[in-house]
């Protein structure tokens, strides 16, 4: 292609991947890549967990010290892109700086979605999205310390389990009849929190909060069946909003997320979107989908930067994503919303597989629990919607590799 600058704007996850993947695939224009905030691209799946566990020793960035020099990535640090001009193509930063471009990427990311109730207590009350805030939380997860997490969610229930080992009195809170349902099956769900109990969190499912309010040094929160719950420390992880102030206000389409396709072009044929902000058509579901993993990050700019310079890239696998909690690598993948689940073994007794069929009975979604070495077969076999016997499935004297190899 003929570019002779591509500008990305937001150096997470999608961002650095982008500007990375551009210069493997032999592009030698101007890359910018532009980050708010102050740290090189980092990784975020390691702030819930070994961040907080291991911070002298844990990493997570991208890229080593010294990649973009090498590279010849213009990197931008500490400075928002404010405004966009998609007719003249230009980009302008906080800082006032202005910066043309051919094609643009917006990998801006994911806000966290507040809850004005318990901001408004001020002191002791954290969310968890950037490595700033996993630095204020060291000194919240200690030994002893009464924390209060509001939110079964994935960082809901990683933190639970950060908490725990680092010796934290831990209480959750989830309006939600059950934890991490937007992500999982009850299958998986009822005996991950019967885990999280027996490690000592205090769970408390279906129970909306009515009211926060401070006393003394505490912080009281009540619920709205009347139960009052007091700690030293919230930490509320509610989900996340797509962080679209950009496109929206540069005219792109947006509707819960930066409107794109397969390619991740936006509704401008020269600007891009990638990550938690992008909302990309599902020919599974029908209908645009955002996806909130680290993996749907990467794909979705290595799709971008290719499509830049004019690369197909390949057909999608089914969706992928894992979390480490309790001493457990659960790792999913395809249609959590699946109507039916069976299961290989049993989580009080890990390894153990769960498999997801849908209304004919061909597999859509697994996941591993302790057991990655077979997420690869259960992979390839959804990809194919595999119609596998029930007892098979749930039997395991029966090798997933060598199903996989029936179908293949
Ligand atoms: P981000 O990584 O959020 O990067 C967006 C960047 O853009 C941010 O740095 C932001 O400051 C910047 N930005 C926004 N607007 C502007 C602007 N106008 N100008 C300049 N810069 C801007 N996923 C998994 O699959 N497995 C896990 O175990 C897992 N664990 C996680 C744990 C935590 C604590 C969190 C928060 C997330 C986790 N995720 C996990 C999700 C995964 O990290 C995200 O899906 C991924 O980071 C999304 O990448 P992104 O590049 O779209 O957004
Ligand atoms: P999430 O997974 O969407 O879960 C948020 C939970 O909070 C939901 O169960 C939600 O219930 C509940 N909730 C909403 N409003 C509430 C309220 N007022 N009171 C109590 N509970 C409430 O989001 P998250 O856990 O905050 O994670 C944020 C982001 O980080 C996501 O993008 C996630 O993918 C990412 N992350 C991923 C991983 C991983 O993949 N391993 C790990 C950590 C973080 P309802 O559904 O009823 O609203």
């Amino acid at each position: 292609m003929n570019a002779s600058t591509i500008v990305i704007v937001g150096a997470g996850q999608a961002g650095a991947l982008a500007a990375a993947e551009l210069r493997q695939q032999g592009y030698a224009g101007r890359v910018v890549l532009i980050g708010e905030e102050t740290h090189a691209p980092y990784e975020r799946p390691p702030l819930s967990k070994d961040m907080l566990l291991q911070p002298q020793t844990a990493r997570c960035a991208i890229h080593g010290e010294g990649y973009y020099a090498e590279q010849n990535v213009e990197l931008k640090l500490g400075v928002a892109a404010t405004a966009l001009d998609t007719q003249a193509r230009i980009v302008t930063l906080a800082s006032g700086e202005s910066i043309a471009f051919d094609e643009l990427l917006l990998a801006t990311g994911a806000r966290v979605r507040r809850l004005p109730m318990l901001d408004a207590l001020g002191e002791n009350v954290h969310t968890l999205r950037t490595l700033q805030d996993a630095q204020r939380l060291i000194p919240v997860l200690q030994t002893g310390k009464r924390v209060l997490l509001v939110g079964a969610g994935v960082i809901g229930l990683e933190l639970a389990s950060s908490a725990i080992d680092l010796g934290a009195e831990v209480t959750v809170i989830e309006q939600a009849p059950r934890a991490m349902a937007r992500c999982a099956p009850p299958l998986l769900t009822e005996p991950l929190c019967d885990v999280h109990r027996a490690r000592g969190v205090t769970l408390h499912l279906g129970s909306p909060l009515a009211s926060a309010m401070r006393e003394a040094n505490e912080i009281v929160l009540t619920l709205e069946n009347g139960t009052r719950i007091t700690g030293d420390a919230v930490i509320y992880g509610i989900g996340v909003e797509p962080e679209t102030t950009l496109a929206r206000a540069a005219g792109l389409h947006v509707n819960n997320g930066i409107v794109i396709d397969a390619q991740c072009r936006t509704s401008h044929p020269h600007i891009y979107a990638a990550g938690d902000a992008a909302s990309q058509w599902d020919a599974a579901s029908g209908r645009h989908q955002r996806r909130e993993t680290w993996e749907n990050a990467n794909r979705q700019a290595q799709t971008a930067a290719r499509a830049m310079l004019g690369l197909a890239s390949e057909g999608l696998e089914a969706d992928w994503f894992w979390t480490d909690q309790c001493g457990l690598n659960i790792q999913f993948a395809g249609d959590m919303a699946a109507p039916e689940w069976l299961a290989r073994g049993t989580l009080a007794a890990p390894p153990c597989v769960l498999f997801g069929l849908d209304g004919e009975g061909a597999l859509v979604g697994a996941i591993t629990v302790n057991q990655g070495r077979d997420m690869r077969s259960a992979r390839a076999l959804i990809g194919k919607r595999a119609r596998i016997a029930r007892e098979m499935l749930a039997d395991p004297a029966q090798n997933l590799r060598n199903l996989a190899r029936e179908f293949a």
